[in-house]
């Protein structure tokens, strides 16, 4: 399988301008007014980087991960030698559904995606994969995860490398949990260690992607 980094840059940038124009359009959901999909920036994406949901800050569309909890994946993604324009750059930012949810019930947080909203905006994710057909995804959160291995515990996938198939081929999978502040899984030390090995292992990874790259520019 050929991943994005052997392709034609402008034959890649084009599909995914297209893309994202029918995405940024997509009003598959019945959601509050003003609610638009967020949509990756990027035309020239090294991996992918799957989110869940966007939250209140990110309502009107726009970038992904503009609000806290991007801050605190951006200073994760620095451990890993990315700062945010460079992460920005190279992975593509998808997620599970890329409308706004709304508030959660509860008042706390915001509403998790129905199974029928994830139903809907799988095939973005689908088509994405296809497209960029990516040597490495990063997972990130329980939604995420879940989507490329099922309902597992957070603790046996993270802090690990494996491999996973889908639509657009294999792809290495590093994934990571949520940097939300709404989950707890990250403060507990035992946890911690292992988002620090996913991040030591993504850091390794994406230098064997830039050393591949130089040796057949
Ligand atoms: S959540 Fe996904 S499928 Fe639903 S309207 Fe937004 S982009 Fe479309």
């Amino acid at each position: 399988m050929t991943s994005s980094a052997f392709r034609g840059s402008s034959v890649l940038a084009n599909e995914l301008d297209e893309h994202c124009a029918r995405l940024a359009a997509c009003r598959r959901c019945v959601l509050g007014p003003g609610i638009l999909p967020i949509v990756s920036t990027t035309r020239e994406p090294r991996a992918i980087l799957v989110g869940q949901a966007p939250g209140q800050v990110e309502r009107h569309g726009g970038r992904p991960f503009a609000g806290r909890a991007g801050r605190t994946l951006f200073q994760w993604l620095e451990r890993a030698g990315l700062d945010e324009a460079t992460a920005r750059r190279m992975l593509y930012i998808a997620a599970i559904t890329r409308c706004y949810p709304g508030p959660h019930p509860s008042g706390r947080g915001d509403r998790v995606p129905s199974p029928l909203e994830r139903s809907n905006c799988g095939d973005w994710l689908s088509a994405e994969l296809s497209i960029i057909r990516p040597s490495l995804i990063i997972p990130v959160g329980r939604l995420a995860i879940d989507r490329f291995f099922g309902p597992v515990p957070l603790s046996s996938v993270v802090g690990r490398v494996h491999n996973v198939t889908h639509s657009g081929g294999c792809s290495v999978a590093i994934p990571l949990p949520h940097p939300s502040g709404a989950s707890s899984w990250a403060n507990l030390a035992a946890n911690r260690t292992l988002l620090h090995r996913s991040l030591d292992l993504l850091r390794e990874r994406l230098a064997h992607m830039e050393d591949s790259s130089r040796s057949v520019a």
